[in-house]
């Protein structure tokens, strides 16, 4: 895609969203639009921040932490990771990672935690799981609170800020975030100012602004489709 094309659908996704937001009387300044550049090439990005992104997406370690290292000098960027996570590749996504939107268990947490105990506290967000495959990422929802209080009371590195899910297929997206919602409201009376909800993708980032989501990762919406992987 040329640049031109990249801007031209980057303002109309923002217009859809700023039309999204005002239509359920949300102020669109509120929202923090995280473009998700998944198997696009580091190139993307900084052609990307050249039309002003700051927030990025990445939902594979090694590829976060390849761009993070083709990319050194991109001033200003966040970088979200929103991917399943390995225990194991706990710091290597702390060590890349500006805020982390998957943390669904407490193992992962401690291990986020200790792979840098000292450091400023990194934004985290507790997946929730909305399938009722409980191999699928996320807690589920009845485990979402005492997720949070772990969090809170033991992994004194790591900020709650929020939730986050990604909407089932095959159910009405405004069903998912509003139980997506509930979820959040648990983990407030954990952490009083938890207040973050990251939801919302190209398909369906309408109804998560109507639930109350604060966060949208935007892919395809914006980039176009992804390279195929295996
Ligand atoms: C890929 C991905 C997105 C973006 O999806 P699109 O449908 O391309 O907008 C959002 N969230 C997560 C967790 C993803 O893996």
């Amino acid at each position: 895609m040329t640049t031109v094309d990249l801007h031209a659908r980057l303002a109309d996704l923002d217009a859809r969203i700023f039309d999204a937001a005002r239509s359920v009387g949300r102020d669109p300044l509120e929202l923090t639009r995280i473009v998700v550049t998944k198997f696009h090439p580091a190139e993307l990005i900084t052609r990307l921040h050249e039309l002003g992104v700051r927030d990025v997406g990445e939902s594979r370690q090694q590829e976060l932490t390849a761009k993070r290292d083709e990319l050194p000098n991109l001033d200003g960027v966040q970088w979200h990771f929103v991917g399943q996570i390995q225990t194991k590749k706990a710091r290597a996504i702390r060590a890349a990672s500006d805020c982390v939107h998957s943390v669904d268990r407490d193992r992962l947490a401690d291990a986020l935690h200790a792979a840098d105990p000292d450091a400023p506290p990194l934004d985290v967000f507790l997946q929730v799981n909305l399938t009722d495959d409980p191999g699928r990422g996320g807690a589920v929802p009845a485990d979402v609170s005492a997720l949070a209080e772990h969090v809170a009371f033991s992994c004194a590195s790591l900020r709650v800020r929020g939730v986050m899910a990604v909407a089932p297929l095959g159910v009405e997206p405004a069903d998912a975030f509003a139980r997506l919602a509930e979820a959040g409201a648990s983990v407030r009376r954990v952490v009083p100012d938890a207040t973050w909800m990251s939801a919302g993708m190209s398909g369906d980032f309408a109804e998560a602004i109507a639930a109350g989501a604060t966060h949208l990762r935007i892919g395809s919406a914006i980039t176009g489709p992804r390279p195929v992987r295996d």
